[in-house]
């Protein structure tokens, strides 16, 4: 998985809790599932094949709040329990046998499948897929929470002909009648339940081949065309490289990606069919701003660290977050070379040692740590393994690791016997120092990157410098800046020091013509000396949304006069796939005294009121409620809206609105108009809200 923020979730621990059952081993699962999304229900049919490995009375499935319509062990009516969590199945089983179970039942998932875009009235944009990491599965299908539990799983899945319907596996047939299509997909190989996945929706997709062979599917909505390139640039460079670099060929028959609204996380590796948020879908200005590339390799790493050898419980979980993040960042580093590699490792050292100081640092065993642990400390633990044994018995030992426990399940001292036999090396002292002491080992990370890095050493070098030396700040800052070619070198010069630089100087940066320099730049200045009008006015030319933002709201603030002129240049601006220009615009357009007509300046309003819509995706809305609540009032439909997002599936969002929830309710005035609105809401809308007013 790859977070979308910074945020620890509970999800370890919750994998910590699933039950394995060893005297029963489920071998094979047929799944034939039909969605109703007006009911937001799933009927369905799957056959369990399991085989017992030891005397036995029962066997058990995870099942949330399933009815069951018929339960029949090889073919035979038989004893059960259903308790809303778990189908107990009892019947003397005898060792050595197969069975088979057969399950009809319905469900009604609270969680791990979304249903999108059914409450607006826009046609094409439904949406339906799941989540089953830290969600599970058994919300929609019988299965094993374990991660220990590996089941070969074909989904057979029938929906409205008109949608698109993606599932794990290779695509064998699509049956079609009566307006629905029944489409089969197979997986030939094992894998964990939180693995398994589909999605629907309105999508046409783009094929490519990999070096090996292999057939990857990039997926994308009709009206996005015009961003495939962009969005899924270097796919197939990433994907060569990864298989390559990591030495043991792609496990699974083929590889999908597929984006989808308002995602739970950046992304998540279902088992070759990765999902990711739509925010990634970008055209070639966003990419310079936020791309999917590192997500890509990230999620595509974990089909071999994750997915083909899977951690035994929360306690091995850098097998998988520390691993997909190394091998994207060395992704990262081939595409976009060295420097950004090393600056990239060089501040997540930082944030990772300023933890440590305060007390913070966390182990890389501890099931309970941050992902920000995980992935970073995590990355970094193998990058300085490698270090350690050398690039050759490193990659040896990787392959040895996984040849060894492929479709099984891993222990990190699993990882770590393969390392130590290639290497004749006790990993005893690496084991204490990266992964079971909390403290992050700041100073070896340090040397690592001097030595490899000659800008990030020019950074400690010019930092050092500065406080100790005698000379003028900007002399010394002039001469680290005429050494470097470093264009990323010399933007965190802007960033940090640009309050000790003088107007020529940072003149002469703008015109350096670098787009990563100039994107410092426009983040200086709270407001624009005169003298650099011209400079910054130059910025909204810029390939870059947040620097076309950046400029465009500090040149509105600064120069009064010309605020015509600087809404009439980016009026066809939309920005990244939050609107980030559009709204400002929109803010600006409407508070500028002499733009536009009345009527021009009601038809702004409304469109930026109208922004906070469940139509639109929720950085959209949170970046509208923000604007509007700011400087406006809400109107009733933005009020409606708000309260919508109290009960949204993304949790960050969700607190993003009940906080301004809670801050409007303390206002005597707006608190009475919610309660007015309260006839309008929807049940799960109106329980929330009277729970909130009896609260208070
Ligand atoms: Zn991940």
């Amino acid at each position: 998985m790859e977070r979308l923020i910074l945020f620890s979730f509970l999800l370890i621990s919750s994998l910590l809790l699933a039950q394995h059952q060893d005297k029963v081993d489920f071998t094979h699962t047929e799944v034939a599932i039909q969605i109703n999304p007006d009911a937001r229900e799933v009927v369905a049919e799957v056959i369990y094949t399991f085989e017992v490995l030891g005397k036995v009375d029962s066997v058990f499935l995870d099942a949330r709040n399933m009815d069951f319509f018929s339960i029949r062990l090889d073919n035979k009516k038989v004893k059960f329990n259903n308790n809303g969590k778990t189908l107990s199945i009892y019947k003397k089983l005898k060792k050595g046998k197969t069975y088979a179970l057969i399950l009809r039942y319905k469900a009604k998932p609270k969680q791990a499948v979304y249903f999108v875009g059914y409450e607006d009235d826009i046609d094409g944009n439904e949406q339906i897929w799941t989540q089953g990491q830290g969600k599970y599965t058994s919300h929609w299908l019988p299965s094993i929470d374990s991660m220990e539990e590996k089941i070969e799983f074909d989904l057979d899945i029938t929906f409205d002909s008109t949608y698109k319907v993606v599932a794990n596996g290779k695509l064998q047939n699509i049956k079609e009648a009566e307006g629905l299509k029944t489409w089969s997909y197979d997986m030939q190989k094992p894998m964990s339940s939180y693995l398994l996945a589909f999605a629907i929706g309105e999508y046409d997709k783009k094929e490519l081949t990999s070096a090996s062979g292999i057939p990857i599917e990039n997926y994308y909505y009709p009206t996005d065309h015009q961003k495939v390139e962009s969005t899924y640039r270097y796919t197939k460079q990433i994907f060569d490289f990864i298989e390559d670099e990591i030495g043991v060929p792609y496990p699974w028959q083929n590889y999908k990606q597929l984006p989808v609204k308002d995602f739970l996380y950046a992304g998540m590796e279902n088992t070759g069919a990765t999902i990711f948020s739509d925010s990634y879908v970008i055209d070639p200005t966003a990419f310079n701003d936020k791309n999917y590339v590192n997500v890509n390799a990230h999620e595509l790493a974990h089909q071999w660290f994750g997915n083909l050898v899977t951690e035994k419980d929360g306690n091995h979980h850098w097998l998988h977050e520390g691993f997909a993040t190394y091998y994207a960042y060395l992704a990262e580093k081939e595409i976009f070379g060295d420097e950004y590699f090393y600056w990239k490792l060089y501040d997540s050292a930082k944030q990772l040692h300023e933890l440590s100081k305060k007390g913070e640092g966390e182990a890389l065993t501890n099931p309970k740590a941050s992902s920000f642990t995980f992935y970073e400390k995590g990355a970094w633990a193998l990058l300085m393994l490698r270090e350690e044994i050398g690039g050759a018995g490193f990659k040896e030992g990787m392959i040895r690791y996984l040849k060894k426990h492929q479709f099984k399940n891993v222990t990190i001292q699993d990882f770590l016997s393969e390392m130590e036999l290639v290497s004749s090396q006790d990993l005893t002292d690496f084991k204490e120092l990266w992964l079971n002491s909390s403290i992050f080992p700041f100073e070896k990370a340090k040397e690592h990157l001097i030595g490899n890095s000659i800008a990030v050493n020019d950074l400690l070098k010019l930092k050092w410098e500065l406080t100790t030396s005698l000379e003028d700040n900007q002399k010394v800052i002039q001469r680290y800046w005429d050494a470097t070619t470093s264009e990323a070198l010399k933007a965190r010069i802007i960033l940090e020091y640009h309050k000790s630089l003088s107007m020529d100087f940072i003149r002469k940066a703008f015109d350096s013509n670098s787009l990563k320099i100039r994107q410092a730049l426009a983040t200086t200045f709270d407001k624009i000396p005169p003298a650099l009008m011209a400079e910054f006015e130059s910025l909204l030319n810029d390939k870059s949304y947040i620097t076309i933002e950046n400029a465009l709201y500090k040149l509105w603030v600064s120069f009064p006069k010309d605020r015509t002129m600087y809404l009439d240049k980016t009026k066809n601006i939309i920005g990244l796939p939050n609107r980030n220009v559009r709204m400002l615009w929109l803010l600006f357009a409407v508070l500028t005294k002499d733009y536009g007509t009345t009527d021009l300046k009601e038809a702004f309003m409304t469109q930026l009121f109208e922004y906070t819509s469940p139509k639109y995706d929720m950085d959209t809305r949170q970046t509208a409620f923000g604007l509007i609540n700011g400087i406006f009032k809400f109107s009733d439909q933005n009020l409606l809206d708000l309260i919508n997002a109290t009960i949204h599936h993304s949790w960050q969002f969700k607190k993003f609105a009940r906080n301004m929830l809670d801050e409007l309710l303390k206002e005597d005035d707006q608190r009475k108009r919610i309660i007015n609105l309260s006839k309008q809401l929807k049940d799960d809308e109106l329980r929330y809200i009277n729970t909130k007013l009896n609260s208070q």
